[in-house]
């Protein structure tokens, strides 16, 4: 029987099996992550890939090793990175490559790659004082489960994108998305407003394919980050906290969070490729889209249609509560409390119940705005240690009172 099991081999997944490793000192052999993937954070990955993106928007205090300094060293200590700008100057935010390949030596220094099962979590029921898993790869019996499903099991699609055949339209979160797949000289529409519509547009009108429009229901919102860094400080958290509505907590969180918003860099490329007449940036909505004479005609609402050979998504991910079947049946057979959005209502340990305990976007009415984030993984380890180590009163800021100097932040 294990001791810990991790649903999901993500960015959070990974963060929490190193910090029960490396910092709470589980043995290893007690613990395993179960994951689809055969590698670590290949959901992470293929998205990355598919916007095309260069750097994280997080600073590379966020990073999953056990320390916050942690990447920044170890990017330092390897030379090689220097000619390949590893960083951006500012808030030091890492490449892509950087960020994973220190997510690579943090599963390596803990073993993590052989503690993973490659399956995926159907089931969830408790069994005498412990929690009896049933995979795709068998049943698993386990005295903690902690779910680190991620949020983008569903993307978020317009209705008017159900009208189009699916060789026409795509979302760059779909797991069948390539960039790679446009044809030359395609006409192709991003939809969306936000980084990865950004990110998208650029790389497509960087790869000379044909002309990219970008659609945008709102003017370009610039913000460095996806909601304020004084959520990361302690003002911010404590007021949160202290608000014992949870349905108030879920209109903080819509309210901080800086949804459809680009990085200041970012926008500034695409100013720059607007003008030079790389992208055509339009402020729009679609009402309705049909396929008329081998082309999609988009419906702005007003004026001639918006003719173009594909269009491709970028509008983010379905707000409701993540985790489908296996998280709803939890709700229905063991009555687990929820909070009217759906959303767990979790104990300050980011327990559920018993043994059971949640992090990413199911802890976010416990971790605020940034619980989807790096920085939310890292919160969530933080609860978790301090649990661990029998101390659950939390400080104003939302970390656990008595954080033990490697506090992760
Ligand atoms: C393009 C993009 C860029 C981002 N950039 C940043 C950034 O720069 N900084 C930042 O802080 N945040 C960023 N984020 C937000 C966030 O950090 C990522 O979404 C991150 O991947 C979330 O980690 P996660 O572990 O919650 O989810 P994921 O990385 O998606 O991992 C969840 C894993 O759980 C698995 N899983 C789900 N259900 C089951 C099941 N039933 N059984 C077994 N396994 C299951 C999934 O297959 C997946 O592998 C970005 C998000 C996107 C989409």
């Amino acid at each position: 029987m294990l001791d810990w099991l991790i649903i999901g081999g993500g960015v959070h997944g990974t963060h929490l099996a190193a910090v029960l490793v490396g910092r709470v000192g589980i043995d290893p052999g007690g613990l395993a992550i179960i994951d689809p993937h055969r590698r670590s954070l290949a959901a992470w990955d293929r998205r990355a890939q598919a916007v095309g993106m260069e750097y994280l928007r997080s600073p590379g205090v966020h990073n999953l090793g056990l320390g916050p300094m942690d990447l920044i060293t170890w990017a330092d200590a390897r030379p090689g990175w220097a000619s390949s700008e590893p960083f951006m100057a500012r808030y030091l935010r890492p490449s892509v490559p950087v960020f994973r390949a220190h997510a690579d030596a943090v599963c390596s220094q803990h073993g993590l790659g052989l503690r993973r099962i490659v399956g995926t979590a159907e089931r969830i029921r408790p069994w005498r004082r412990r929690w009896r898993i049933e995979t795709t790869t068998g049943r698993l019996d386990a005295r903690n489960v902690i779910l680190a499903l991620g949020a983008t099991g569903h993307t978020s699609r317009p209705d008017w994108a159900a009208r189009l055949p699916p060789e026409r339209v795509s979302h760059v979160f779909d797991e069948e998305f390539l960039r790679e797949d446009a044809p030359t000289g395609a006409h192709l529409v991003v939809v969306g407003g936000g980084i990865s519509a950004a990110q998208v547009a650029l790389s497509l009108a960087g790869s000379d394919r044909g002309p990219v429009t970008l659609l945008m229901r709102h003017r370009v919102r610039r913000h460095m980050f996806d909601s304020d860094p004084t959520w990361l400080g302690p003002v911010r958290m404590a007021e949160f906290l202290s608000d014992p509505d949870p349905a108030s907590r879920r209109r903080t969180i819509a309210a901080s969070r800086h949804r459809g918003s680009i990085p200041p860099e970012l926008a500034d490329r695409l100013a720059t490729q607007a003008r030079r007449g790389r992208v055509l940036v339009r402020r729009a909505e679609v009402e309705d889209a049909r396929v008329r004479g081998g082309a999609v005609a988009l419906d702005l609402g007003s004026g001639d249609p918006l003719v173009c050979d594909r269009v491709v998504l970028a509008t983010g991910v379905d707000p409701a509560r993540p985790g489908g079947e296996l998280v709803d049946r939890l709700v229905r057979e063991l009555g687990l409390p929820v909070a009217p959005c759906g959303y767990p209502v979790v104990d300050p340990a980011l327990r559920w119940c018993r043994g059971l305990h949640v992090t990413g976007p199911l802890a976010e009415l416990e971790l605020g705005p940034v619980a989807r984030n790096i920085a939310g993984a890292r919160r969530a380890a933080d609860r978790l240690v301090l649990a661990l180590s029998g101390s659950e009163r939390l400080s104003s800021d939302g970390r656990m009172a008595g954080a033990p100097a490697l506090s992760a932040r």
